[in-house]
């Protein structure tokens, strides 16, 4: 099974999971195999093992013993960066200079494509700017998580029906409501209802809404709002978004000399690979990969490489897969490979993101009967993209209804 986007979810909340439940695909959820707890950073011509706790710090490699013992240091050090401050400061002031190098590009470039001194740590990664806030201290933080209730299985899942049967599910709840395959043109106001223009399936114009949710990436709802409110669609359209390349690569893991045992490596800047890092797909998710055959996704691109997507198969073949080689070593053979782009893929929330989001709902509220949601507003994971909508969908709901 290839998924080419969302692979896998690390709920913080049961919010997920009650939708799955809403659209009657529940049984669906199942947790990833035990390997996936651990991760990997390409450091020096080697992918190396991530401590999976604070006790595993004395035996990994990802980071030089001086770099580890400055992040064993960080429940004494001082609180307070701006509201601004770049992922890249604030792990510099938190874990050092060695962990913002390694950790936090790996991390960032995992997550969303980015590069940490572009992104600003309180909107990329709210829990953990939190956990300081709360907790004065990140180790401390961590340590006093708890385990989400509701969520029926520990740490990563997943779909085993693919991600995609979670919308799939969902639109068939909606019956003959949903119209997919559409594209809106244009949104009007008429008699204080919002009309949309579609193309597609549906073509043509649609009776009045009393409330209009605007789900689509930040420069599709810039184009639809701009009639109504300029400023509105200004501080949509400065929202840049990183694209993605990705590779799925099928090959015979026992025949590589470092045997992949893992969720994935992640591969921090300067360290002379061009891709951004690979999932163990089969390992993590053994059904995705037919008995005695291995499957790797590889991603690539990102604010790295922004243009890598225009280039051809065959030319992101020839960087993926030496890379790939690189890291497993001798061994690594590429049996079957397929190409995808995701030209608009991840928004990027870099500094200023939070003032900016602030303004967006300022202008936003100044339309009746219109709200926005999506991941460049309220967090990119999965679970911060459901969460988005439903608040969205709620504070409609409570407008339209007084
Ligand atoms: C390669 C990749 C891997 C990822 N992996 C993970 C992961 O493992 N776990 C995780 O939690 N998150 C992951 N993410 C992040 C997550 O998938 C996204 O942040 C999330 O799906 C974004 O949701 P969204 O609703 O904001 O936007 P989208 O999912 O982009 O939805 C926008 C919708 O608007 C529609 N649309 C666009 N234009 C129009 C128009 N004119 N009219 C009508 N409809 C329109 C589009 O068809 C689309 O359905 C990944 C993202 C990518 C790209």
């Amino acid at each position: 099974m290839l998924e080419w986007g969302p692979h896998s979810v690390l709920p913080s909340s049961p919010r997920l999971i009650q939708l799955a439940e809403e659209a009657g695909i529940s049984d669906s959820w199942t947790s990833a195999a035990g390997a996936a707890r651990r991760r990997y950073v390409y450091r020096a011509g080697k992918a190396r093992a991530l401590p999976g706790s604070p006790f595993g710090i004395p035996f990994s490699t990802a980071l030089s013993p001086f770099g580890w013992l400055r992040v064993l240091t960080e429940p004494f050090r001082s609180n307070g960066g701006s509201e601004e401050e770049s992922v890249k400061d604030f792990f510099q002031r938190r874990l050092g200079t060695e962990a913002a190098r390694i950790l936090a590009d790996a991390m960032v470039a995992g997550i969303s494509g980015g590069v940490p001194e572009d992104l600003e740590m309180a909107s990329f990664a709210p829990a953990v700017a939190e956990m300081e806030r709360k907790h004065g201290s990140l180790f401390k933080g961590l340590i006093s998580r708890s385990r989400p209730k509701g969520v029926p299985f520990r740490g990563t899942g997943t779909l085993k029906t693919g991600m995609q049967s979670l919308p799939e599910a969902l639109a068939r709840g909606l019956g003959e409501a949903y119209q997919g395959s559409n594209t809106v043109t244009e949104m009007y106001r008429e008699n204080h209802q919002w009309n949309l223009s579609v193309e597609g399936a549906y073509s043509g114009d649609t009776d009045g809404f009393d409330g209009v949710v605007l789900a689509t990436p930040s420069a599709v709802s810039a184009k639809l709002a701009r009639p109504h409110n300029l400023r509105l669609s200004g501080l949509l359209e400065s929202i840049s978004y990183a694209s993605m390349v990705l590779v799925q690569i099928a090959y015979d893991a026992s025949k590589c000399r470092f045997k992949p045992d893992g969720f994935g490596f992640l591969v921090p800047r300067q360290q002379s690979l061009q891709i951004l890092g690979a999932i163990w797909s089969s390992s993590v998710f053994p059904w995705r990969a037919p008995s005695g055959r291995d499957l790797a996704t590889v991603f690539m691109g990102g604010t790295r490489d922004p243009l890598l997507g225009e280039r051809s198969d065959e030319e992101i073949l020839e960087r993926a897969i030496p890379d790939m080689q690189r890291a497993h070593g001798s061994g690594f053979e590429a049996d079957w490979c397929e190409v995808g782009r995701a030209p608009v893929a991840i928004p990027q929330a870099r500094r200023g993101h939070g003032r900016k989001v602030y303004a967006l709902r300022n202008e936003c509220s100044l339309l009746d009967g219109l709200e926005l949601a999506g991941g460049y507003l309220d967090g990119i994971s999965l679970e911060n993209c459901a969460r988005s909508g439903q608040w969205a969908a709620e504070r409609l709901l409570q407008e339209t209804s007084s």
